[in-house]
């Protein structure tokens, strides 16, 4: 029955009642293109530009070097959506040319976006290759930064990509407390955000996403986060603009239908796991939703906030 239900779900993501939620894929290099086909993915929500800078931990990639790996996934999807994500060095992803040696708390220093603005050279290739590589495509090219703190943040990364001539949406990612309780003033320089729930939890209950002892806070059911999901929901919403999901929390089907509840507009998540939403998404109306997202807020426990969404949308 489980693979019939998987079978039948294919084409956009929609709750039963129509309401759109684009399914999009999380990919870190072209070689995971063809498993985000091959699950019916509407689109690239974070495509993690990592991959080409782990080779040489010295030096950045060339342009031309970048400018051929950003093709082969922005020719994949024409006329659909591919979200970048410019590089995210720091913390758990430590680069020895962008990432300060002596930092006592890397997650708390120079990482993401803040290491690009310290490094304008490496962002502005990062940037003028993307340009270079979307040209003459008729790919919805989107462009956004990690780890963006408050709007000037937010307007530093935007004039950037102004600079280098790039012509796409640009976006701030929501991972830090701040750039989620100020989300109306991030928005007044960027066109969309994306919720990356992971950091989002690591910073929100200041628990090291590597830490196993603290993994009871990471969890994204955490009311807490709820919270942070859905005021940056409301504020895109009231902006006009758009909010997604791309951290980990969207490829839990029971918490997609959730987060999609809370006003979140699209969700992306590893090739696996869009079946299981698509199918999870298709069984519910936007309304029973939005109840069982009120249910998890009013929870006050990870566990109780999924039981309560659960049994909103069992019926119970
Ligand atoms: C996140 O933090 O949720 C996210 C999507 O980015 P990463 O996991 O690459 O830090
Ligand atoms: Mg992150």
């Amino acid at each position: 029955e489980r693979r019939a239900a998987l079978a039948a779900s294919t084409g956009p993501g929609a709750t039963a009642d129509g309401h759109k939620v684009p399914l999009l894929a999380n990919i870190g290099g072209p070689a995971d293109v063809a498993a985000a086909l091959e699950a019916g993915a509407e689109g690239v929500g974070l495509f993690r530009t990592e991959f080409l800078f782990l080779d040489d931990s010295k030096n950045a990639p060339s342009e031309d070097k970048q400018v051929v790996a950003y093709r082969q996934v922005l020719e994949a999807f024409p006329e659909g959506r591919v979200v970048v994500r410019v590089l995210d060095a720091g913390a758990d992803k430590p680069l020895d040319f962008l990432t300060p040696a002596d930092e006592p708390n890397p997650a708390l220093g120079v990482r993401g976006l803040r290491s690009l603005l310290d490094h304008p050279a490496v962002l502005r290739t990062q940037l003028t290759a993307l340009a270079k590589a979307a040209e003459g495509l008729p790919v919805h090219l989107e462009v956004m930064a990690p780890m963006v703190a408050d709007r000037a943040d937010a307007k530093a990364f935007a004039d950037a990509c102004r600079e280098a001539g790039l012509r796409a949406k640009f976006g701030a990612m929501v991972e830090i407390p701040s750039a989620a309780l100020r989300a109306r003033s991030v928005l007044q320089e960027v066109e969309f955000l994306s919720l990356g729930t992971n950091d989002l939890a690591q910073y929100t209950f200041a628990a090291d996403r590597q830490v196993g002892a603290v993994s009871r806070l990471q969890d994204p059911w955490q009311p807490a986060l709820l919270d942070l999901v859905a005021l940056s929901a409301e504020a895109a919403r009231a902006e006009g603009k758009s909010c997604g999901v791309c951290g980990e929390a969207a490829s839990d089907p029971l918490l997609a239908c959730v987060l999609t509840g809370l006003g979140v507009t699209s969700l992306s998540m590893g090739a696996a796991s869009l079946p299981y939403v698509r199918a999870a998404l298709a069984k519910f109306t936007l309304a029973q939703c939005e109840r069982a997202a009120a249910a998890a807020r009013a929870a006050d426990s990870a566990a109780d906030a999924r039981a309560a969404a659960q049994a909103v949308l069992s019926g119970e």
